[in-house]
Order: C-alpha cells, then structure tokens, then sequence
C-alpha cells in the first residue's frame, strides 16, 4: 500500500517546456535530479533532470569571476544607467518574471525583446490588420472532426499535441474522436503521429513547404468556386484539392493548425492571413477556425504581459520615457548590427540551450545555460515550474497554467534579481 504522505511524487505537475504546458505531469522529488514518472515527453524529462537539481553551488560572475548577487545587480545597473540604449532580450521567464524585468526596461529606458519576436511580429501583423478567428486546445479535443495541419507537424516541436489534443478517447460534443480525419499540407513533415488509433493514415498533400503560399491560394480560389488552370498545382492532381475543400465544407468543426516558425519567415503573415481567409470563407456555412500555437520558452507570458502593461505588442522601446511599439526597429538583432545598442542584457530562466548572442555583456540565466563567451555580467537564476511557483501561458491563449516549486534552491528568480537591479538603478539615478 502506498502511503501518501511519505511519497516523493508530486502529481499534476504543470511543464513549462514547450507551448502545450501539458499538467498531467508526476513528478519524482527523490533523486538528485526531479524525474518525469508519470505523463511527460522526453523533452519534459530532459528539462526536469537537467534543470531539477538545487545548482546551490553556482554563483554570480562579473569578469570571469566569482561574485555576490549584490555586486553583481549592482554592476549590471552601472552599465544599463551609462548605455545609451540598453536591449533587454531572451525573455525566457514565467509571468512573474516578466512583470519584473518590464519594470526594469521601463526604469533603464530600455527596448523589450522576445526570442521570438522575429516570428511574433509578423503574426501579430495579421491580428492588427484583418483580425483572427482562433480557436483554443480544449475546443480542439471536444469538438473538432477535421484536423487541417498547414505547414506543421505540431510533434516536432510540441510533442503530446495529438496524445492530449487529437486522439483522447471521449469529447464532449464529437462522438467519435478516433474518427477525426488529418490533413497534413506540406512535405518533409512528422506525420506519424496523424495516424488515427485503428490505423488509419492521415492525407499528406506532399509539397514544397516554401511554396505555402500557392497551397493556400489554390485552396482559397476553390473555395471561392473561381477557376484554377493548373491541372496539378504543386504536382498534386486538382481532384485532391477540389476533395479537400469539399470536405471542409462538409466538416461541422474543422481547425487549421499552423505554428509560425515553421513557416519562412518571409512568408509568416501572408500564410496567416490566408489560413484566416479559408476560415472566414468556410464559417458562411459551417464552423471552422484557426489555431496558431506557439508559447514555447514563455513567449505567451512576455507578450501578455508586455500587452497588459504597454497596450503594445511585443518589441517596444522606453527610450523617450513612454512605450514606443515598433517591431522592425526594436529587433535585437538589427540594433546590434546598426550599432544602435552598446548593452544587450540577456534574461532567460526557462531556456537553457538556445546561447544569448554574442554581443550580450550581462546574462541572466539557468546555470547549465553553455556560454560561447564570458560575458561581462553573469547572474544564475531558478527556473520557474522547477524551483519556484509561477504561471505560464499555455500556447493556444486559452489557460495560464499554475507552476510548482518542486526543488529547493539558493538561486534567485529572475523576477527578483530584476527586482534588484531595479532598485540599485533607482539609487544610482537618485
Ligand atoms: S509536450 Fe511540451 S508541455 Fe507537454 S510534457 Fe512535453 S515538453 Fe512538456
């Protein structure tokens, strides 16, 4: 008999490790390192193991050497107060976090920079100019009877999409969820996960994924019943388009599934803004919507922050005392290359394997973080969902999912030492 009081396992961990934020995670405390034993993936138990352990051990640099967490906020105020723009980028961090170093850009006269922000932009450019007409991970498993997946595979990088989302036994209002047809456009995908549990294989229109936008005007122009003189548009017969759009049509519930870095960056919103074309042409007599996942590495978490508290999508300067949107100026990386930033700060407690440019002097991050470069400031932080409690948008928009605090640790978060810098800002300004 198990006794539950004395179990090392927690259950219903929330995992910060990708968008899907899956919470049907057990957790095993015993070890030196947390343990995925129930739920999970194996980018989950890579990440609890790696970044599960106390890192007590670890300490602050600044110059290669070691330092306090005081001497090191307080150097990294000196170099934001003397730069004449300083970048805050990465923005790896759970809301807590985010609200924090948003404080910190606001107080340093900063730019505020996601990761991703270079996909971001051009997808948040659709929203702004003809609207979205989304539908979330819950509506996915209880409704939806045909799975559309445009230019992605959702496995590759969000691994449980079709174990949580697609093959669940029950949904409330579809009756036969193992029923759902799949539909994958685009070649060189993953598309294993999209076989149905009694075997049946998905349809995999097997095209050039740079060639994304002709898939999606083919589809647009059937569906608005105008004519299309290619009798093989991307070499797959018009009979098969023309079938898909009827099946569409016939769909009570259809979703179009994207996620934006898999499309060419170039190509982002002119794909979105045809998948968003198809829905609102299907929706005059069926149901039908579009999902963009994304929210890996808290990308979600920045950007509803950010929007909350400027009104502004991501990539806002603070420069002129007030938040200036601009996504094209405000890149990292063209401020770097037009030499408009001497201080790049690179603040992520979630992400550990994507390395901080080279032009960051101030890195604040897991200690397993591999630096290419000593930069000039180092400051190791606790992990949100691993040491510390927090909330992390899920990548649908649809929940913010609570974090737990599974490993005790001496590290800060990353909310507190923005917190800090924050403060030693103030009194170098004062
Ligand atoms: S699919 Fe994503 S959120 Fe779910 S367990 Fe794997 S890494 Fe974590």
């Amino acid at each position: 008999m198990t006794n539950e009081a004395s179990s090392t396992v927690v259950t219903e961990v929330a995992c910060p490790f990708c968008g899907l934020a899956c919470d049907d995670l057990s957790v095993d405390t015993a070890g030196e390192a947390l343990a995925v034993v129930g739920g999970g993936c194996a980018k989950a138990q890579a990440g609890f193991a790696r970044l599960g352990v106390s890192h007590d051990g670890a300490s602050a640099r600044v110059g290669g050497q070691p330092a306090s967490l005081e001497a090191a906020c307080a150097e990294v105020a000196r170099r934001v107060k003397a730069s004449a723009q300083p970048v805050f980028a990465g923005m790896a961090l759970d809301v807590g976090g985010m609200r924090e170093v948003m404080e910190l850009a606001d107080a340093a006269g900063g730019v505020v920079d996601h990761l991703y922000s270079e996909i971001g932009w051009r997808s948040t450019r659709v929203v702004q100019d003809v609207g979205y007409v989304t539908t979330t991970l819950a509506e996915v498993k209880n409704r939806a009877d045909l799975i559309v997946l445009v230019g992605t595979d959702v496995v590759s990088k969000a691994s449980r999409f079709f174990e949580r989302y697609v093959w669940n036994d029950e949904a409330m209002f579809e009756p036969a969820p193992a029923a759902r047809r799949i539909v994958y456009l685009g070649g060189g995908l993953n598309t294993a996960a999209g076989q149905s549990p009694d075997g049946r294989a998905a349809d995999v229109f097997d095209f050039d994924r740079a060639r994304m936008p002709e898939a999606l005007s083919t589809l647009n122009a059937l569906l608005a019943k105008q004519p299309v003189s290619e009798a093989a548009p991307l070499g797959i017969e018009l009979a098969r388009w023309q079938a898909l759009v009827e099946a569409l049509r016939a769909a009570k519930y259809s979703v179009l599934v994207w996620m934006a870095g898999d499309f060419e960056p170039a190509q982002v919103d002119l794909n979105i803004n045809a998948i968003m074309s198809a829905v609102r042409a299907l929706n005059v007599t069926t149901r039908s919507n579009g999902l963009g996942l994304g929210g890996a590495d808290g990308e979600l978490n920045a950007s509803m922050v950010h929007a909350w508290q400027t009104g502004y999508p991501m990539r806002t300067s603070f420069a002129s005392g007030i938040p200036l949107y601009d996504p094209v100026h405000n890149g990292t990386a063209r401020l770097v290359e037009q030499g408009e930033t001497d201080t790049v700060v690179w603040i992520s407690a979630l992400n550990d394997k994507t390395p901080p440019p080279p032009e960051a002097k101030v890195v604040i991050a897991p200690p397993t973080l591999k630096l290419e470069h000593e930069p000039e400031v180092f400051i190791p932080v606790s992990t949100p969902g691993v040491h510390h409690v927090g909330h992390f948008f899920r990548g649908d928009k649809g929940a913010a999912l609570p974090l737990r605090a599974l490993r005790a640790t001496r590290l800060p978060s990353a909310a507190k030492v923005a917190a800090a810098i924050t403060a030693q800002l103030k009194e170098v300004s004062a």
